[in-house]
């Protein structure tokens, strides 16, 4: 009945390697890496998500390309509000500001950190910014529910950060935080070439490594790939045949403090929420929870059942969107604001 203003309110999943916003009636219109191309002496945007990614390891020395929440955190201020503004203004119509914003961020972050996520998010526009903890959305995207009086436990595994939480009666009851998630495995993956066959591999050769061969347990079969890089001795290029059981060894490390944390957590979660998570499990998101086999380490580790979650690279912002859509049923689940 006569005109009405779009709405143009939104969730987002601010995260350290992707960024993924959800408006309201539409669902999910974003899904970029969090990724910024910058004139190195003035500051100035360049580009930014996959405009900003197809740039990395092609650059001259005026620009700079960084991600500025790499550890979960927003790492480069200037850089971050001007990523998060020109996300939002993308997907805004009609040039109307998005007035009501919920936004994930680590469970772990800082007070000076929400403040600094919060700030971002009015200087884009926002007249009402609302923040949730990321393994809290997790939970929500993926369905469970979390108002009901029993443990859930959720592990999202991301670019920077590794967040667990035991989650009861809406509020998180345990949780960890570790810095150490994809990048760390990706960062593996290239020392182990350097190291062992004097190669060096670029970044994106290194995840996409990752992605394709790497894993968690032994394969049913083992799989070759070819690998070229640098030679760090002639400096030539050259190509190597690796398998997955050498990326799996290289992987060793930072899987094994993945599931340290998780196991240190069920070591942390009170009996009557341990007994509910014996029945239901442990649930896994994020990127990391696609790599192979993951799941299977963890199930012999705990002796628990262990589930992917459906979609893992998008549960964060749909369980966003779930609290955006509906924001009076999830008052309770949201991060208390500290106002002064
Ligand atoms: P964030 O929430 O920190 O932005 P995401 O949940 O988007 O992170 O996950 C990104 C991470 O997941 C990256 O480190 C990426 O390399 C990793 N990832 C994506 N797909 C796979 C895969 N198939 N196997 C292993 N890791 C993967
Ligand atoms: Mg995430």
């Amino acid at each position: 009945m006569g005109l009405r203003l779009l709405s143009n309110d939104v969730a987002i999943d601010l995260g350290t390697a992707n960024t993924l916003i959800w408006m309201k009636g539409k669902g999910i219109v974003l899904n970029e890496p969090s990724i910024v191309a910058f004139d190195s002496s003035t500051k100035h945007i360049l580009a930014i998500g996959n405009e900003a990614q197809a740039m990395v390891g092609k650059t001259h020395k005026e620009i700079k390309i960084i991600r500025p929440l790499r550890d979960g955190a927003i790492d480069d201020f200037e850089i971050a509000e001007g990523m998060l503004r020109s996300f939002i203004r993308r997907v805004s119509s009609n040039w109307q500001p998005a007035r009501k914003v919920v936004v994930s961020v680590p469970s772990g972050i800082t007070e000076v950190e929400k403040r600094a996520v919060r700030d971002s998010c009015e200087n884009a526009g926002a007249k009402e910014v609302h923040l949730i903890a990321e393994p809290m959305a997790s939970a929500i995207g993926i369905g469970m529910n979390v108002h009901e009086a029993v443990g859930n436990m959720i592990v999202d595994i991301g670019g920077g950060t590794t967040e667990i939480a035991v989650i009861a009666l809406s509020g998180i009851v345990v949780d960890e935080s570790i810095r150490i998630a994809g990048d760390e495995m990706t960062i593996a993956i290239s020392s182990y070439f350097r190291k062992n066959h004097n190669i060096l591999i670029g970044e994106r050769t290194a995840e996409m490594i990752k992605c394709s061969v790497g894993s968690a347990v032994p394969l049913d079969e083992e799989i070759e790939i070819e690998v070229k890089g640098r030679d760090l001795v002639s400096g030539i290029p050259r190509m190597i045949v690796a398998s997955s059981i050498d990326i799996r060894d290289a992987l060793s490390e930072p899987v094994k403090q993945i599931v340290d944390a998780v196991l240190t957590l069920l070591e942390r979660t009170p009996p009557e929420l341990s007994s509910d998570i014996f029945d239901r499990g442990i649930m896994i998101a994020g990127g990391g929870a696609l790599l192979k086999g993951l799941d299977e380490r963890l199930r012999r580790e705990t002796n628990l059942p262990v589930h992917i979650a459906d979609d893992p690279l998008t549960a964060v912002v749909r369980g966003a969107g779930k609290v955006l859509e509906n924001i009076s049923e999830y008052s309770s689940v949201l991060i208390k604001s500290t106002r002064y």
